[in-house]
Formats: C-alpha cells, sequence, structure tokens
C-alpha cells in the first residue's frame, strides 16, 4: 500500500462545489488501494480576507492573534472536507496543525518547521481513515502557542508531512496544470514543464514564482520529497520537482523559466564614505534590524568628493523598520541621506543550463533594450540572472524576455480558477 500525500491549495477549495470535487478525488484515491493524508489551505481568499479585516480593526496586529485569526481559514476548510467525505461514507478525520506534530519556532507569521511528531495521525491511517491536516498552521513548545508558516505555507505543511511519514508522493494540487515557463497569468503562451530540478524550482520560488512555497522546495530538496505540481480541475500529469542523484544525466535547458517579484523595495544610502568598514556597518545595522537583502550594488565613488552610493532591495514589508534602523546610525555611518523605492519590479531568467553557455546575459539585457525597458540593477547566481526594472514594466518585461528566449508555447496555458491574489 502506498503513502500519498495531497495537498489542495484555497483556489482548489474556493466554495462547496469545489470541496466536493476535491473529495470525490481523494476518495478515490483511497479506493485505489492508498493511505490518504490531505493538507488543504484556507477556501478561497479567505487568508486576504482575514488579514483585510485585522487592518480594518487595528493598523498593527498583534502578531500571536494574527496567527490565531489566520489559522481558522484553515480549520473551516479541513472539517468541511472532511465532512464532505464522510457523507460518501469514507472514514475521515481533521486535524490541527498542532494535533498533526506540526512544531515550529516561535516566530509568528514566518515560522519554520523545527520536528514533525505524526503520531496521531499515523493512529487515524492504522485505523483506516483518511487523514485532512490544516496546512500553513503550526504549534510552538516554548510559547505554547499557534505559529503561521508565512504566506503559501501549506505547501510546505505538505512536504513536511510527506517527509515525516515517508510518503510515496506528494501532490500540490492547484489551479493551473503545474509549473510553467513564467506564470501562466501574465504569459498566454506559456509552456508547462514536464521535469524540473529542485535546484532550478528553488530559484524560480525564490524570485517570486508562487505556484510553489520557497521553504516547500528546500525542505523536499533536502528529504528527497518527489512533488507532482498538477491541476484539481482534471487528471493531467502536471511537473515533477526532481532531485537527480549526483552523476544523473538530465537534460537542461538553457532557461526553465522566468519569474517576477513585485514584493521587494530599493533603499539607497546616498553618500558614503568610501573606506573599508562601512558596507559591513551598514549591512550589520540592517541584519540586526532583521532585514532580509537581496540585491546589493556599490557605486564607484566620485574622486572629489571620496563618497559613494550603497543600494540594496529588501521585503517592502522591512522597508520601514530598515529605514529607522539606518536613519539612528545616521552620524555613526556619515552617509548624507535615504532614499526609498517601492515601485520597482524585479525579474529573473533561471535555467541550469545557464552553466555552460555564454551569452545568456547579452541575450536578456538585449530583450528588455529592444522594449524600451530600462535596467536599474543586476544580480546573477550560477543558474539565474536577476535584474531590477520600473514595478510597471515588469508584466511587459516578462512577456518580451519569455519570447526571445524562444519559451512560447503554441497553445494559450489555461488558468482554471482563483482570483490570482
Ligand atoms: P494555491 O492556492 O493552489 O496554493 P497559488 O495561487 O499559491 O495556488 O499558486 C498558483 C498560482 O501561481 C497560479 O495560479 C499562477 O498564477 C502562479 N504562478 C506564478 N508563477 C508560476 C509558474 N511559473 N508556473 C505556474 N504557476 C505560476
Ligand atoms: N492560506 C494560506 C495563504 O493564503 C496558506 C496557503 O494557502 O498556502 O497564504
Ligand atoms: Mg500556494
Amino acid at each position: 500500500m502506498s503513502l500519498i500525500v495531497q495537498k489542495y491549495g484555497g483556489s482548489s477549495v474556493a466554495d462547496a462545489e469545489s470541496i466536493k470535487r476535491v473529495a470525490k478525488r481523494i476518495v478515490e484515491t483511497r479506493r485505489a488501494g492508498n493511505d490518504v493524508v490531505v493538507v488543504v489551505s484556507a477556501m478561497g481568499d479567505t487568508t486576504d480576507e482575514l488579514l483585510d479585516l485585522a487592518g480594518e480593526v487595528t493598523p498593527f496586529p498583534e502578531p500571536r492573534e494574527l496567527d490565531m485569526l489566520l489559522t481558522a481559514g484553515e480549520r473551516i476548510s479541513m472539517a468541511l472536507l472532511a465532512m464532505t467525505i464522510k457523507g460518501m461514507g469514507m472514514d475521515a478525520r481533521s486535524f490541527t496543525g498542532s494535533q498533526a506534530g506540526m512544531i515550529t519556532d516561535s516566530q509568528h507569521g514566518a515560522a519554520r518547521i523545527v520536528d514533525v511528531t505524526p503520531v496521531r495521525l499515523r493512529e487515524a491511517l492504522d485505523e483506516g481513515s483518511i487523514v485532512i491536516v490544516a496546512g500553513f498552521q503550526g504549534f510552538n513548545r516554548d510559547s505554547r502557542d499557534i505559529t503561521t508558516l508565512g504566506r503559501g505555507g501549506s505547501d510546505t505543511s505538505a512536504v513536511a508531512l510527506a517527509a515525516a511519514l515517508d510518503a510515496d508522493m506528494c501532490e500540490i494540487y492547484t489551479d493551473v496544470d503545474g509549473v510553467f515557463t513564467a506564470d501562466p497569468r501574465v504569459v498566454k503562451k506559456a509552456t508547462k514543464i514536464d521535469r524540473i530540478t529542485a535546484e532550478e524550482m528553488l530559484e524560480l520560488a525564490a524570485a517570486g514564482s508562487k505556484v510553489l512555497h520557497l521553504r516547500a522546495v528546500e525542505f523536499a530538496r533536502r528529504h528527497g520529497v518527489t512533488l507532482h505540481v498538477r491541476s484539481s480541475f482534471n487528471n493531467s500529469e502536471g511537473t515533477l520537482v526532481v532531485n537527480p542523484q549526483e552523476g544523473e544525466n538530465v537534460e537542461e535547458a538553457i532557461i526553465a523559466g522566468v519569474a517576477a517579484d513585485l514584493s521587494e523595495a530599493k533603499i539607497t544610502v546616498v553618500g558614503v564614505p568610501d573606506i573599508p568598514g562601512k558596507a559591513a556597518q551598514i549591512f550589520t545595522i540592517l541584519g540586526k534590524a532583521g532585514a532580509n537583502i537581496d540585491m546589493i550594488v556599490q557605486n564607484v565613488s566620485a574622486a572629489e568628493t571620496g563618497l559613494t552610493d550603497i543600494s540594496f532591495t529588501l521585503p517592502k514589508a522591512q522597508g520601514p523598520s530598515a529605514l529607522q534602523a539606518l536613519r539612528a546610525e545616521k552620524d555613526a555611518v556619515g552617509f548624507d541621506t535615504l532614499q526609498y523605492d517601492d515601485q520597482i519590479g524585479k525579474l529573473a531568467v533561471v535555467g541550469a543550463g545557464m552553466r555552460s553557455n555564454a551569452g545568456v546575459s547579452a541575450q536578456l539585457f538585449q530583450a528588455l533594450s529592444d522594449a524600451g525597458i530600462n535596467i536599474e540593477m543586476i544580480s546573477t547566481s550560477e543558474i539565474r540572472i536577476s535584474v531590477v526594472t520600473r514595478a510597471d514594466t515588469i508584466n511587459d518585461a516578462v512577456r518580451v524576455v519569455h519570447t526571445a528566449f524562444g519559451l512560447d508555447g503554441d497553445q494559450d496555458a489555461v488558468v482554471y480558477a482563483g482570483t490570482g491574489r
């Protein structure tokens, strides 16, 4: 008997009809002779609606209470799904994150899984039950409080359970047919990828492809879990995210895909003395303020002043606290001013074949230049090139780059549901 973990995203369980449709699929998997553990997200845009509601009652919701609020979303869908399956004559039982043994650190809103002790899930499976688990949530042993794993975190719940239960397969059901060469909501001619390495998927997820939660991909790679990303609206094969063994020959496309991210902002520290230790000082201040820095660019200093500018990007949500921390140390660092720009977009092209192919950057810059799109910052890794542009040009940028690298397919990609929120 195989053990299959299935995760259903919000748009797959958006209303009663969808829950019944998903329940049928789960029952079929069970009837085919598999043990089934289901991880479920909150219905539709529930999490966003709860966040909006919190924002209406207070500008800065207390993180502990926000997690209490948001975890209610998954609790609703898990119970509805379990009772639907029961109504279809199969045994099913729902569990919250803490009942499922999802132990996390104490960081509300961005908790990391530190241990998974799925004792109750094992018992329920042994008793022949289908197990339904609320995604996105965990429990911290020290504070004895409920936590959440960050937006999109149900994917990570599913992978962590698949690893802890030594599942044979972890299926991520969503509102598109798999992982595409770009977001199908932006690029109509995006092509579905049949097989992608975890390494490339990691870069795409980190660059903003929200089809998979970044930490889910990290977890899957570390624990050797194979992911199958597919649509809950049909039976088509989706995308396999694989972990090739060392020496295994995988055909590597030069470019696997294009991703975009509008969640970052840029800070420029203007007039920094160009002497040893200043960058260390600035980024120590930012580190202490909890800022996750992404790209960094330092200009050549002007010979006459001996001053330079340092720009970096970070999540918009961390912008205000980073600015505040830098302002507090202005005299100690000796810079002139700070500039804040939250109208940037980041585009990344990802592909393992880049390692052995020169000229990818030139092709990228040419495509953007032909479209009249200005590049403000550039950074590269072994298998990724990222550029910062204006936010309002990002979708056009993704489309022209997708075409320039020959990724456009013959057919239009289908988006089955969801609001893309
Ligand atoms: P779920 O609610 O099922 O977790 P998400 O909204 O989190 O679904 O993720 C699915 C969405 O990810 C798709 O609807 C699509 O708009 C978006 N997306 C972004 N980049 C990609 C990509 N490269 N391939 C597929 N989908 C992508
Ligand atoms: N419901 C949560 C969110 O919208 C978690 C998830 O769907 O993965 O972010
Ligand atoms: Mg998601």
